[in-house]
Parts: structure tokens; C-alpha cells; sequence
């Protein structure tokens, strides 16, 4: 079982390794992957940044040219992180706004080693269109899901209690595998929450035990 130092050294650990602008590109569909989703400007790359603990690891995702592209760092043992391009510039023009939902859409309908997805959504706006796009894909999986209600310093506290517990109640109309929290950035409220749960989805927290020998199981006395 890990403890909370060694958890927060594996996400510290991560490297980019590759940004791949089609599904074809990307490297190999092998191991376990958290894939990050928001609309831009919504807080992602802070988010990823605040959870590897590195100041500016996710800013590779904002290089122009690489905007449309999923971003994937390495957290070694074939983990990754995948950023997804992020959506929403209002001036985008329709033929890449097509081309982006292709990629997106094929990614998560198709990516085996694909174990979660982290949806940031900013506290003061959340379920835009995109946010709901996103988890109509999820639900037509079945693929776990972590919303972020990100930036939610900007809230005093009760303000930001109402906005989860009303996203909590609405949720599962969307989508039924996902679950919320509060997240902040700035004051990393959140931060280890999420560790956990994508150390879940990674399979880091819980290894899997070996089974018991048949035998042993055989011979067990009835309960
Ligand atoms: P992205 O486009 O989704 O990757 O968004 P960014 O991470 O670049 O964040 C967009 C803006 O929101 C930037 O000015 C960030 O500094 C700000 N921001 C992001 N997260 C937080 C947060 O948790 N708290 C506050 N106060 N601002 C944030």
C-alpha cells in the first residue's frame, strides 16, 4: 500500500513523451491511462500541474501547434497521463471543431489502456456543453469518471458547498460512473483526493493479490 509521500512522488515523477495529433499516433495502446478533459480555460492544465506537483508540465499541451493534440506523460511502470486537447476558443472554425471530436470521440471509444477520465469543470460554470458532450462519451463506456470543480478558491466556502452538492444531484442524469469534488489549484484543495482516486484507477493503491490457490479455496470450511 502506498503512503501519501510515495503517491505524490509517483505523479512528481511524470515526463512528456509524446503529443500525437491522431489516435494512430499515439503510442502504444498498452498499460493504464487517466486521460484529463475540460473546456479551455476551465483550469486543466493547472490541474495537471498542481497534481504532478510541477510547475509547468502541462504548458508542452499549450505549445501552438500542439493545441489539438493528446498530450501524453509517462509516470513509468506504463502509466501515463493523456491530455486531451482542450475545447471551446470561440474562433475555432467548424472543420477543426469536427476534426477535434473525431479524435476525442475515437480516443475514448477505442483506447484499451484508457482507465478514467478527469473532467474539469470551472465551480462557477459547470455543465457547459462540452462538459455534457464529454460525459455522454463517458456514459457510453461505462468509463469512470472524476469531475474537478476546479478554481473553487474563487467561492467562499458555503457558495462552493451549494455548487457540489447541486452537481452531485445532477450527475448521474449524466452520467452514472462519475463521481465529484471540490479542487483548487491555488490552494490544492482536492489535490490528494484525486491522487487517490487515479492511484485507484492505475491500480497503485490496491495491487492486485495474488489469488489463493485453488486448492486452498477447496479445502476451505464452509462459512
Ligand atoms: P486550461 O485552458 O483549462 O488549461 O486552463 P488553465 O489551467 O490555463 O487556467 C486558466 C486560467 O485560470 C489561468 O489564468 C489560471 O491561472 C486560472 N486558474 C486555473 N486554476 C485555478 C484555480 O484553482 N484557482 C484560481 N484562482 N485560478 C485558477
Amino acid at each position: 500500500m502506498l503512503n501519501e509521500t510515495e503517491l505524490k512522488q509517483r505523479f512528481k515523477s511524470a515526463a512528456f513523451i509524446a503529443s500525437s495529433p491522431t489516435v494512430a499516433q499515439c503510442p502504444p495502446d498498452g498499460g493504464y491511462e487517466v486521460a484529463f478533459a475540460g473546456r479551455s480555460n476551465a483550469g486543466k492544465s493547472s490541474a495537471i500541474n498542481a497534481l504532478t506537483d510541477q510547475g509547468d508540465l502541462a504548458r508542452v499541451s499549450k505549445t501552438p501547434g500542439r493545441t489539438q493534440h493528446l498530450v501524453f506523460f509517462d509516470l513509468s511502470q506504463n502509466r501515463r497521463l493523456v491530455d486531451l486537447p482542450g475545447y471551446g476558443y470561440a474562433k475555432v472554425p467548424e472543420a477543426i471543431r469536427t476534426a477535434w471530436r473525431g479524435v476525442i470521440d475515437e480516443y475514448l471509444r477505442e483506447r484499451i489502456a484508457l482507465q478514467g477520465l478527469v473532467l474539469v469543470m470551472d465551480i462557477r460554470l459547470p455543465f457547459t456543453d462540452f462538459d455534457q458532450q464529454m460525459l455522454a462519451w463517458t456514459k457510453a463506456r461505462g468509463l469512470a469518471t472524476l469531475v474537478l470543480l476546479t478554481k473553487s478558491d474563487k467561492l467562499k466556502r458555503g457558495p462552493a458547498l451549494d455548487v457540489l452538492r447541486k452537481v452531485k444531484q445532477e450527475l448521474p442524469n449524466h452520467s452514472p460512473t462519475a463521481t465529484v469534488e471540490l479542487f483548487s489549484a491555488e490552494t490544492k484543495t482536492g489535490v490528494q483526493i484525486a491522487r487517490w482516486k487515479l492511484a485507484e484507477w492505475y491500480s497503485w493503491a490496491t495491487p492486485r493479490q495474488a489469488p489463493a490457490p485453488a486448492e486452498i479455496l477447496v479445502n476451505l470450511p464452509p462459512p
